[in-house]
């Protein structure tokens, strides 16, 4: 189901949290809202829900507006960061539990709860009770419980923010392979720029409850529309002033056009990539001192260039990114 925000505004007493919010989100697309905490990333999660009501503005749910729709008949289900599982119930009955109180046949749920259960990878769990899951095993869960009404739109605020780093990795990969079996239209809440970009086929960039910018991945990355998307999608430096990503410079031993003279500060090595911080002369940086600039290359580059505290290198900003950096002298 294809969902419809038009010129949305929520205020919580003088507090604006969404700004004339507008946001087209596709049937069947996996859509990440991201931006920094409190940018009214969880307002609108609940606007569209039905669980918050917008002062103004129009929601359509399926090209049928939605403002007045309560949130039983929107077809919405719901995975927050903490998941209130019923600790009596088992997982079987906890994902069942939907299906229960809609009163279908027994045969229908307990098939439709194995399948669920083989969705989420939990087949082996069925009849363990949630204290006995880890927590990537509850929210795998939550999804599957969400998942049993067959809504037509599925919202998650957070769904891995209270996991650690390595399961939030591994369930994102999942959560892109579920999304593949099952197409229904969702919705996905975070602040992480990574987890966005791996898993959403359209980010919606919020901060200070108005959208910076809404695109792919890739053109949020490569064209983005401010300096603040910029910022929030992937690392970035300052050359002259002006903000680029790191593995956009080049380096070269001797100078070129355009190029600007700098010092090798520090060398890190990062597996694969390598951070060098660079030092330009001649430059005020904003507090007066030398302009500090980083660039990101991978080892090679920095073997074929010896690159080396004290070592001088000559830098600009790659005028096609889509040219190889490293020249070599
Ligand atoms: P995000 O999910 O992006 O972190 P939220 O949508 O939760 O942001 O919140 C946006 C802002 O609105 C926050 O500053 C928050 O304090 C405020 N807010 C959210 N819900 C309420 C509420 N029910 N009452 C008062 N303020 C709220
Ligand atoms: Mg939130």
């Amino acid at each position: 189901m294809s969902i419809k925000v038009n010129r949305v505004n929520k205020t919580f007493g003088e507090f604006v949290a969404l700004d004339d919010v507008t946001v087209d989100i596709p049937a069947g697309s996996l859509t990440a809202l991201l931006g920094p905490s409190g940018g009214g990333k969880s307002t609108l999660l609940r606007v569209i829900a039905g669980l918050e009501k917008p002062d103004s503005g129009l929601v359509e749910i399926e090209g049928r507006e939605a403002n007045h729709l309560p949130v039983q008949e929107r077809g919405v289900g719901f995975v927050f960061q903490h998941y209130a599982a019923f600790k009596h119930l088992t997982v079987a009955r906890n994902v069942a539990f939907g299906l229960e109180i809609r009163k279908r046949p027994k045969a229908e749920i307990k098939k439709r709860v194995a399948e669920l259960l083989e969705l989420v990878h939990l087949e082996n769990f069925a009849h363990r009770y949630p204290s006995q899951l880890s927590g990537g095993q509850r929210q795998r869960m939550a999804l599957a419980r969400a998942l049993a009404v067959e809504p037509a739109v599925l919202l998650l605020d957070e769904p891995f923010g209270a996991l650690d780093a390595q399961v939030r990795k591994e369930l994102r990969i999942w959560l892109r392979k579920l999304h593949e079996e099952v197409h229904v239209t969702t919705v996905f809440v975070t602040h992480d720029q990574e987890e966005a970009m791996e898993v959403a086929d359209s980010i919606v960039v919020m901060a200070n409850g108005k959208v910076e910018q809404i695109g792919s991945p890739d053109d949020l990355y490569d064209k983005p529309a401010n300096d603040f998307v910029m910022s929030f999608l992937g690392p970035v430096t300052k050359l002259g002033g002006q903000l680029v990503r790191p593995h956009d410079l080049e380096l070269f031993t001797v100078p070129e056009q355009d190029t600007v003279a700098a010092t090798v500060e520090r060398v890190t090595r990062l597996g694969f990539e390598v951070r060098v911080d660079l030092n330009v002369n001649g430059r005020a940086g904003p507090e007066g001192g030398p302009d500090e600039v980083w660039a990101q290359v991978t080892r090679g580059t920095a073997e074929q260039f010896a690159l080396e505290p004290g070592k001088t290198v000559h830098i600009r900003r790659a005028p096609d990114r889509l040219v190889q950096p490293a020249r070599s002298a």
